[in-house]
C-alpha cells in the first residue's frame, strides 16, 4: 500500500477522506441494524462489503495480508481482531464490530460496540453495558481532547481519566489507536493512556483513528488459534470503540460519523467543523 506523503495532510487529502469515513459509517450504520440473535457474524460480514463495494469502496481490512473479511467481530472475552465465523449472535452478547473502507486510495476506521438484550440476565447485560458506554465516553473524551490538544499525549490523557472516573477497567497497552490516511494504519501511535516522553505536536492535517479498548479485568491478552482474534487472558468482557478524526485549520471533523461527531462533542462544549 502506497504511504501518504506526511503526517500533517492537505486540505485537499482531507477532503479525500470524507468519502471514506462516511461509507465506513454507512457499513457500520448496516451491520447495527441487523445485529440480533441468530445472526452470524460471517453475515454481518457480507452485510459491510456489500454497502462498500456498492459505494464504490474496498474492504480495507481485507487488503491486510493473511486477512480476508471486511469487519472483525470481537465478542465477549475477544477485544479486537475477531475473525467472522458461522457462530450466531446470542442474547446478552457483548459485540464489537470494527470496519474500514478504501475509497480512491484514502481511508476510514471506526468501531463501535453493543449489547445484546437478555431479559434472563439483567446484572451481566448491565455491566457490560457499562462497559461499553463507559469505553464510548472515553472515545468521545479523547477526540474532544484532539480539538484543543497541542500534543498527542493530552488525548490518551482524556481517554484514561474518562475511563477512571467511571470505575476500575483495564485500558489494553499492547494495542493503540494509530495516524490514517493513504494506509489505514501510519504514524503515530494513539495511546488510550498517558506516556512519558515526547509526543506528536498536534495541528492542522493531523488525522487520527482513536480507539479505547476496554476491559472488565486484566489488560493481558493472547491471541487465538485462528491467529487473529485477541482475547483477555482473564475471560473478561471487552468493549472497542474507534473513529478516525480529522484536525483542520478550522476544527475538528469526525470523518466516521454521519454527523461529524455533532452529538458525541455536544457533551464537551465543541462543535465540529465540516473539512472544506
Ligand atoms: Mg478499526
Ligand atoms: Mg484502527
Amino acid at each position: 500500500m502506497a504511504r501518504s506523503v506526511g503526517l500533517y495532510k492537505t486540505p485537499a487529502e482531507l477532503r479525500a477522506m470524507v468519502r471514506p469515513g462516511l461509507v465506513t459509517a454507512a457499513a457500520l450504520a448496516a451491520v447495527r441494524a441487523r445485529i440480533a440473535v441468530g445472526i452470524s457474524t460471517l453475515e454481518l460480514d457480507a452485510i459491510a462489503e456489500s454497502v462498500i463495494r456498492g459505494a464504490g469502496g474496498v474492504p480495507n481490512f481485507a487488503l491486510e495480508p493473511g486477512y480476508h473479511h471486511t469487519i472483525c467481530a470481537s465478542i465477549n472475552d475477544a477485544v479486537v481482531h475477531g475473525v467472522p465465523t458461522d457462530r450466531k449472535i446470542e442474547a446478552g452478547d457483548i459485540v464489537s464490530i470494527d470496519c474500514g473502507a478504501d475509497v480512491d486510495g484514502w481511508n476510514g476506521d471506526a468501531a463501535f460496540t453493543v449489547v445484546v438484550p437478555d431479559s434472563s440476565r439483567p446484572e451481566l447485560v448491565a455491566a457490560r453495558q457499562r462497559l461499553s458506554e463507559t469505553t464510548e465516553t472515553s472515545l468521545w473524551a479523547g477526540i474532544a481532547a484532539f480539538a484543543t490538544a497541542t500534543r498527542l499525549n493530552e488525548i490518551g490523557g482524556a481517554v484514561e481519566d474518562a475511563i477512571a472516573a467511571v470505575g476500575d477497567f483495564g485500558i489494553l497497552e499492547d494495542y493503540t489507536g494509530h495516524g490514517i490516511g493513504r494506509s489505514m494504519h501510519e504514524e503515530p501511535s494513539v495511546f488510550n493512556y498517558r506516556v512519558r516522553g515526547g509526543s506528536t505536536k498536534i495541528r492542522a492535517g493531523l488525522v487520527l483513528a482513536i480507539e479505547p479498548m476496554v476491559t472488565l479485568g486484566t489488560i493481558e491478552t493472547h491471541v487465538l488459534a485462528d491467529d487473529w482474534t485477541i482475547a483477555t487472558d482473564d475471560g473478561s468482557d471487552a468493549a472497542h470503540w474507534e473513529h478516525s478524526v480529522a484536525r483542520h485549520a478550522d476544527g475538528i471533523w469526525v470523518l466516521t460519523a454521519e454527523d461529524g461527531g455533532a452529538a458525541g462533542l455536544a457533551p464537551f462544549g465543541i462543535v465540529p467543523v465540516p473539512v472544506r
